[in-house]
């Protein structure tokens, strides 16, 4: 990993600040699209001066036990620094190539989300550049509104440029345990019931089986197993094979739903579907459409792993999912985190299962934010925990997206903003404060600097 000094840092800051001080339109983060994981069109980069934050990819240093570093610096990253130390950060989003900056703009959450909220909840402070290019450090107790405001804000109130990064210490194993359940209320309920468990998340796995996965120190690690290598399984066929107490190495553990991406990859890299896509150029096509449906019960064989398990890191999976025509990958595929509180949580898991039809899905309970995040998802009423609900999989009808983001109002809850979106304006104002948000935008020098949060999501 590297690492660089302080005043290293501060060298490539005075030059963005510069730029941004300069910059006569609207300025936006130069990122190799298929980095990314956002899964919407970024379109809106297009004629815009771009920044270029590629040179803040470094950890800085330790201050405690929080770890200092930059936007650029991924999860894998993050964790093989702290690990140095005999600590890990006290949440690691589940993707490898997630970065700093992205998990603190964007939306960070995993199976510790239970006891420690979002990943921005783990960063007290941070530092800044303003629209006027000026710099600054915000904290909980320092620019507070700015701090809350930010996650979840994706760059359009300002651009983060160090993070610091609460650690816990680490351990070798993790001893993982299944729950099954064969009634939906009684998971739900079970998971948003605050536990003295070191990582807890669900499954639902269709035909009525639910699944909730706590995992705490493994004190006899010789019986461990890896799981997430090239030519393995993925994590969630083997829980679909119900394989679900087994005790792994901590890392293998940190990133099990990296490879697969989940499970988008079944859509993502299957032969035929490559083959199809290849020859017809496009998702729309009638021969993909028939094939994806045939796909949805179907998972990559142990044949198909050896051979192209290397391909299917969600790095890689990504970059093949910014190959495809967003517009025309958004009807056919329902990509999205909704956040709904614990008394809601059953009848949302059952609109995702029978009126989306999707499966499986990922149940990860969440801390509900403890300070007034503008756009945060955890930020809904009810708690202490909410259940984010993960639905990564095919889109019904044309109607669907629509139908989930009305499910989700009626039952006021919240979606990650990183998918796609088809509010309208005014349903997208009727969730998130306006005013709060137009005035830390006049506040902060973000208006006609910064690319809005609407201009971004619709
Ligand atoms: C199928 C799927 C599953 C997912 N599962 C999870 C999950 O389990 N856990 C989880 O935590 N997340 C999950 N995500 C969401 C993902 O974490 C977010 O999309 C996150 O924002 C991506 O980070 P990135 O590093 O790719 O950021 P990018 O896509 O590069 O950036 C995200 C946003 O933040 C802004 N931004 C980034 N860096 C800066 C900066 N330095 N200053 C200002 N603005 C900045 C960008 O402009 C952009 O709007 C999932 C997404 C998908 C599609």
């Amino acid at each position: 990993m590297p690492t660089r000094t302080l005043s290293e840092h501060e060298q490539d800051l005075s030059h963005l600040c510069r730029q941004i001080r300069e910059a006569k339109g609207l300025v936006c983060l130069k990122r190799n699209p298929s980095a990314s994981h956002q899964t919407r069109q970024v379109n809106y980069k297009n004629g815009r001066t771009l920044l270029d934050l590629s040179a803040m990819r470094h950890v800085i240093g330790w201050e405690g036990d929080l770890l200092l570093c930059e936007p650029l610096v991924t999860m894998e990253e993050l964790v093989a620094e702290a690990l140095k130390r005999g600590r890990i950060p006290a949440i690691v989003p589940e993707f490898k190539e997630i970065t700093v900056g992205g998990a603190l703009q964007g939306v960070g959450l995993e199976s510790s989300s239970h006891r420690k909220g979002q990943f921005n909840d783990i960063c007290p402070f941070y530092e800044v550049i303003l629209g006027n290019g000026e710099r600054h450090l915000v904290s909980r107790d320092c620019e507070q509104e700015l701090y809350h405001a930010l996650p979840g804000s994706y760059g359009s109130l300002a651009i983060t440029t160090l993070i610091a990064v609460e650690t816990v210490p680490s351990f070798s194993h993790v001893e993982l345990q299944g729950i099954h359940f064969h009634d939906r209320s009684a998971c739900c309920d079970y998971l948003t019931t605050p536990q003295n468990i070191e990582f807890l998340e669900g499954f639902a796995l269709g035909n009525e089986r639910y699944l909730a996965l706590q995992g705490n120190q493994c004190l006899a690690p010789q019986k461990a197993t890896h799981i997430g290598r090239p030519m393995q399984k993925w994590f969630i066929q083997e829980l679909l094979a119900g394989k679900t107490n087994s005790c792994v190495p901590l890392v293998d553990y940190l990133f099990r739903l990296d490879r697969g991406a989940f499970w988008m990859g079944r859509y993502l890299l299957h032969l035929r579907l490559l083959i199809a896509y290849l020859t017809c150029g496009n998702v729309a096509d009638a021969k993909i459409q028939e094939l994806l449906k045939s796909m949805e019960h179907s998972w990559p064989s142990r044949w198909f792993c050896a051979l192209f398990g290397w391909l299917m890191t969600s790095k890689k999976l990504y970059q093949g999912f910014h190959q495809l025509d967003k517009k025309q990958a958004h009807r056919f595929f329902l990509i999205q985190d909704s956040f709904v509180n614990g008394k809601h949580a059953a009848e949302f898991v059952r609109h995702a299962e029978e009126e989306q039809k999707i499966s499986p899905l990922w149940l990860c309970p969440v801390q509900k934010s403890k300070s007034p995040q503008l756009f945060s998802p955890q930020n809904i009423e009810g708690g202490p925990l909410l259940l984010n609900v993960g639905t990564y999989g095919l889109a019904h009808s044309a109607e669907s997206l629509h139908h989930l983001e009305q499910t989700l109002a009626l039952l006021k809850g919240r979606k990650a903003l990183y998918s796609h979106s088809c509010y309208t304006r005014e349903e997208f104002w009727k969730i998130y404060d306006e005013t709060a948000y137009r005035k830390l935008r006049a506040t902060y020098c973000a208006a006609g600097k910064f690319l809005s949060i609407e201009e971004k999501v619709f």
